[in-house]
């Protein structure tokens, strides 16, 4: 039993169980703080540190929409949870081959990734929030594999009716358990008559991001992309997953030392961007989106420059593209401000 375990144990034991969503936020803000957990020696691998292709098409659409827009000269860059930074230098690149060189803006809590961050981007500037961003300039935001990592909330269907999903205690182990409260009004339309035992996961926490970053486009103009595991279409069950070293573990078992995440549901985002007055460019497949920017022309002309790596770059586009791998189950939404236009891809 590790020593955040204990901790949730002994609240647990004082005051009774506690939402997932706290066990989640709780979680993973100790798991990310203290380590990089990307790479094949870490936890799990990431799409641009699988390639380089990857944040260089990114940045050519970033570049593409900016230049379209008219406003290449005074955008800035904003990477939400930039990992070890990979993105961003991959993107800033290319953006930099068309006459880009926009302020770069990091939205990041952990200590442990930030000084990662800090050595391979000195000219940057960080925040722990998206609200100390600047104002007055339009914004080219990225987040890629940052709203899995927001707490979810989950209800379940019990006997009596629908309930918050919580982490109660059977002896020293943390397990899952119904809150006693009624959560009826929690639910949203058409779910209702769910099956006993039932589960509905919401997540308030990406909600709030993806409200918050469709206002700023609409106040300062700008475009975004929000790339991710999850469903187009709102779905029941629970999709809380933890990863270490790159093998799914119970999620109750190793508190803040595995990558807890949820699969991210873009159907609800949608309205929620709309209703805030940003445009909603479209949400593609992976796998299709890459293929739209051009990644097998790219994949051809690295090839060119280095022959002896053409197997790696070949087997690269294939894990990013191939819909049995990231192809089908990442997604890409776009958003913009109103009166930008379209985005490539979607
Ligand atoms: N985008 C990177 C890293 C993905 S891992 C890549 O694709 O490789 C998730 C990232 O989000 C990490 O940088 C993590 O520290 C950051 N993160 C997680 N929760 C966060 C929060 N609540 N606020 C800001 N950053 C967060």
């Amino acid at each position: 039993m590790n020593e955040l375990h204990r901790v949730f144990a002994r609240l647990i034991a004082a005051t009774g169980p506690i939402s997932i969503a706290h066990y989640m936020a709780e979680s993973n803000a100790r798991y990310y703080a203290a380590r990089d957990p990307l790479g094949t020696d870490g936890d799990f691998v990431t799409a641009p540190e699988i390639s380089q292709m990857f944040g260089e098409l990114i940045g050519l659409w970033l570049a593409d929409i900016a230049l379209r827009a008219g406003a290449a000269e005074s955008a800035c860059y904003v990477e939400l949870g930039p990992g070890r930074g990979t993105l961003a230098r991959d993107a800033l690149r290319v953006m930099a081959r068309t006459g880009l060189a926009p302020e770069v803006h990091f939205v990041e809590t952990s200590p442990a990734l930030g000084a990662i961050q800090r050595a391979a981007h000195p000219q940057a500037l960080w925040h722990q929030d998206l609200s100390t961003l600047p104002e007055g300039k339009p914004l080219l935001i990225v987040a890629n594999e940052f709203l899995d990592a927001l707490p979810v909330r989950q209800l379940v269907r019990t006997g009596s009716g629908w309930r918050e999903r919580m982490v109660g205690l059977a002896g020293e182990a943390l397990v899952p358990v119904a809150g006693d409260q009624p959560m009826e009004a929690a639910v949203p339309g058409g779910f209702g008559p769910a099956p006993e035992g039932a589960i509905l996961e919401t997540s308030p926490a990406a909600a709030t991001v993806v409200r918050e970053v469709a206002a700023r486009l609409v106040a300062q103009g700008g475009a975004a992309l929000f790339i991710d595991y999850g469903h187009a279409v709102s779905q029941l069950g629970s999709t809380l997953q933890a990863v270490r070293a790159h093998r799914k573990v119970d999620v109750f078992a190793c508190a803040g030392e595995a990558d807890l995440t949820a699969h991210v549901d873009f159907a609800a985002l949608v309205p929620i961007a709309q209703a805030q007055g940003a445009r909603w460019l479209g949400t593609a497949l992976q796998g299709a989106w890459l293929q739209a920017l051009g990644i097998a022309a790219r994949a051809q002309a690295l090839a060119r420059t280095s022959p002896q790596a053409e197997g790696d770059i070949r087997a690269a586009v294939q894990r990013l593209t191939a819909p049995e791998e990231m192809g089908t189950l990442f997604m890409v939404m776009g958003l913009a401000a109103p009166g930008w236009p379209d985005g490539a891809g979607f």
